[in-house]
């Protein structure tokens, strides 16, 4: 039946893909076969779980498997499932195009990157899936037919630029992938995939957890069930054997991982696990396993990605754990188990206690999933924190990583808000290399130091050339230096880390002095008390106060607000968004040691024209917004007046 053979152009991201697996830059070939195999796996997952759904839905669920078959003569490779399959749409939607969230970052990153150890980690990244076909085969046939329908779809591709696709009447239930296999290359050690052994040997290393039988045909030398495999699904093998003429046999031990003792299960079969679910192509930074017995029985295999998605701050990111019951796949993308800040973890919850045709509703109701999700959380947070002091070099990755999205959780995670605080690193003054955790922060602090310090703003350099940080620094004391946007919103809201208050230091009244500084403070701010008030009746629409600093030491003026209020940065992120936000008074403070704050001193004193000391109050009002890289209300007329005064000393 080739009624209506349509010939249709990738979509231009997926050519770009598929034009590096044919030129494969990819070592690692075999893996080719890892996605074929996870993907079979999903397709039968999905029909479980349908049939569950819809009693109605006319298929077959007793006998879902997954069949690799090897022709050396033809050189094809054929990995078949029976699983949900695909109608046309879906074949066009899910083969023909890359819907992936972060493929055109993937794609730009990708031409960016010019060697090919770095293209290779980017693709680990971002999981190319089905088009790791194209890596070994220089044509792939794909025969699918939807649950329930009753024609079936017939695609192909060379995967140069187009593919053919046509309705096919007799298409078995699922889905058939059939790789023509590139010729076998010496150079490339592109291996014979037409080899049993070979395909054996992949499926053990790559795909052996997968629950649903992988079979094959025996080895024609040996038909008696004395072969080396540790089946058990003998059955199966059984009743295969009955209904085809070739002796099959189950090639994967389809042990669910997190089922078996922790004893038992080796680094790569985590990896290799972790790859299935994660669809990554790089192994995780950390493994973690719970088990939870009693009442609420339930098992769970987490893990802790290397890298971050390319999607952690896209707006449809998913979360990455999938929920079984009891050891049935029910859903991907479990929110119910993983709080968003932790999104990036991956892996499987598998829960004894839950009815099968358990929903999200149910989920977020039942109190044994919050207990669940809160004792997950909590382990999540502790193993962070043991990488912290056992592993240095992976708590770096993982806090460069998903360090952003963690702190998201310093708003929204009130419970653990500690827990996480602990785990938190931050640039500080102390090193401008690496990063600080509060603890060794708070093991620094000076004796006396009631704060731990912080500045927030929108880079390093403008805060390390901040007015505000000047006395700090002279004296001594140690500031954080928060320039991620996050920042600006959790700072408000957490109080203190281990009962030392958190403060910034763009904010509030600082006390960095001695009792004899404070003794001559006191005397100045009489002396100064005159200009003071003048200045703040003269700068009233734009400060709210002009007082004495103790905070510079070479800088003429600052400013700053009061606990309570917006940062400057925190006001233009907001108006970014497009928010109304009234205008924030904050306080000017003057450095009494300073030239120009003295000569404005004495000239006020001795009554100097008025015009003109008014312009300089202006001056240093401007001075202070520009030095800690905030914007002008009137740029024009801060220059009018620069110039005036310059032209005038000239
Ligand atoms: P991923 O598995 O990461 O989604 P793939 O490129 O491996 O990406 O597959 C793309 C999509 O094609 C899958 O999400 C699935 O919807 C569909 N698909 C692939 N293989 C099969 C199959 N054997 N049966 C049913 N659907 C499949
Ligand atoms: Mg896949």
């Amino acid at each position: 039946m080739t009624a209506n053979v349509e010939t249709l152009e990738f979509q231009s991201e997926a050519r770009q893909l598929l034009q590096l697996m044919i030129h494969s830059i990819y070592s690692n070939k075999d893996t080719f076969l890892r996605e074929l195999v996870s993907n079979a796996s999903d397709a039968l997952d999905k029909l479980r779980l349908e049939a569950f759904r819809d009693k109605e839905l006319q298929v077959e669920v007793d006998d879902l498997h997954i069949r690799l078959e090897t022709d050396p003569a033809a050189r094809t490779l054929t990995i078949a499932d029976n699983g949900i399959g695909m109608d046309r749409a879906e074949v066009i939607g899910l083969i023909g195009t890359i819907a992936k969230s972060g493929t055109a970052e993937f794609l730009r990153k990708l031409k960016d990157t010019q060697d090919a150890a770095g293209s290779q980690d980017l693709i680990g990244q971002f999981g190319v899936g089905f088009y790791a076909s194209f890596m070994v085969a220089d044509k792939v046939t794909l025969v699918t037919r939807k649950a329930g329908a009753t024609e079936g779809v017939r695609w192909e591709s060379a995967g140069e630029g187009t593919y053919t696709i046509e309705t096919v009447e007799d298409a078995p239930q699922g889905t058939s992938v059939t790789l023509h296999l590139k010729p076998a290359d010496d150079e490339e050690h592109l291996y014979d995939y037409t080899s049993r052994a070979k395909v054996v040997e992949i499926v053990r290393r790559y795909s052996d957890f997968i629950t649903w039988p992988i079979r094959m045909a025996k080895p024609a030398d040996a038909t008696d069930s004395t072969d080396s495999t540790d089946t058990t699904d003998a059955e199966d093998t059984d009743s295969d054997a009955k209904s085809d003429a070739v002796e099959l046999e189950t090639v994967n031990s389809r042990k669910a991982l997190w089922a078996r003792p922790q004893s038992e299960v080796g680094a790569e079969e985590y990896t290799e696990f972790y790859k299935h679910v994660s669809h990554d192509w790089t192994g995780p930074l950390e493994t973690i396993r719970i088990a939870a017995e009693g009442t609420f029985e339930y098992q769970a295999l987490l893990f802790i990605p290397e890298r971050a998605p390319l999607d952690l701050f896209m707006r449809e990111r998913k979360r990455g754990v999938q929920l079984y019951v009891k050891r049935v796949f029910i859903m991907d993308d479990c929110e119910e188990l993983m709080p968003e800040y932790l999104r990036f973890i991956k892996g499987v919850v598998d829960a004894q206690d839950l009815s099968l045709n358990v929903s999200r509703e149910i989920l977020q109701r039942d109190r044994q999933i919050q207990l669940m999700r809160r004792r997950l959380v909590k382990k999540v947070l502790s193993t962070v924190k043991s990488l912290r002091t056992d592993k240095p070099e992976a708590y770096e990755t993982f806090w460069r990583e998903f360090g952003r999205a963690v702190k998201e959780g310093l708003l929204d995670d009130f419970d653990n808000r500690d827990a996480i605080l602990d785990i938190c690193s931050f640039p500080s003054t102390e090193d401008a290399e690496k990063q600080t955790t509060l603890a060794d922060y708070v093991e620094r602090m000076k004796d006396g130091q009631q704060h731990v310090y912080y500045l927030t703003g929108e880079s390093r350099a403008a805060l390390e050339n901040s007015p505000h940080l000047e006395a700090f620094l002279a004296k001594g004391f140690e500031v954080l230096l928060l320039t991620d946007p996050i920042d600006e919103m959790w700072v408000g809201s957490v109080p203190e880390f281990g009962g030392k208050p958190l403060q910034s230091i763009a904010k509030g009244e600082v006390d960095l002095e001695t009792d004899e500084e404070k003794e001559a403070a006191k005397e100045r701010q009489a002396d100064f008390a005159a200009l003071l008030t003048w200045l703040g009746e003269q700068l009233a629409e734009t400060v709210k106060e002009v007082r004495l600093s103790s905070r510079l030491t070479t800088s003429p003026a600052c400013i700053v607000g009061d606990t309570f209020d917006l940062s400057p940065n925190l006001e233009k992120m907001y108006r970014a968004m497009g928010q109304e936000i009234p205008q924030v008074k904050r306080v000017l403070e003057l450095n009494p040691t300073h030239p120009l704050v003295t000569a404005l001193h004495t000239a006020h004193a001795k009554g100097g024209d008025l015009t003109d000391l008014t312009a300089a109050a202006e001056l240093v009002y401007g001075l202070a917004l520009l030095a800690e890289g905030g914007e002008l209300a009137d740029p024009s007329r801060f220059i009018r007046l620069v110039t005036d005064r310059l032209e005038r000393t000239l």
